[in-house]
């Protein structure tokens, strides 16, 4: 078990009742991103075109960082998605 946070190096707390660590920085990269798939993955249908995958590109990417800013989007920005992803992916730099 790892004490600091894979992703942003915070200290990791067990909350009661869970079996999983968690970061305590809200600000955590790894959380808002999770944030973000947890609500994609509801209201998928609200939001067209947009999944995990997308949502998972989008912040890596630097687009996202927060619910309302996937409704703030522009085409452009969509667009130019999957050349993004796969730049980002062949670089190895994301994580
Ligand atoms: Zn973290």
């Amino acid at each position: 078990m790892p004490d600091n946070c894979p992703v942003c190096d915070s200290e990791l707390i067990r909350i009661d009742g869970e079996v999983a660590l968690r970061c305590v920085n809200p600000q955590c990269p790894a959380q808002m991103k999770e944030a973000l798939i947890h609500f994609v993955s509801r209201n998928a249908m609200n939001i067209e075109g947009i999944g995990e995958r997308v949502v998972d590109q989008l912040y890596t990417a630097g687009l996202v960082h927060d619910v309302s800013d996937l409704y703030a989007l522009t085409k452009d920005q969509l667009l130019s998605l999957e050349r993004m992803g796969r730049e980002c992916i062949e670089l190895d730099i994301c994580d």
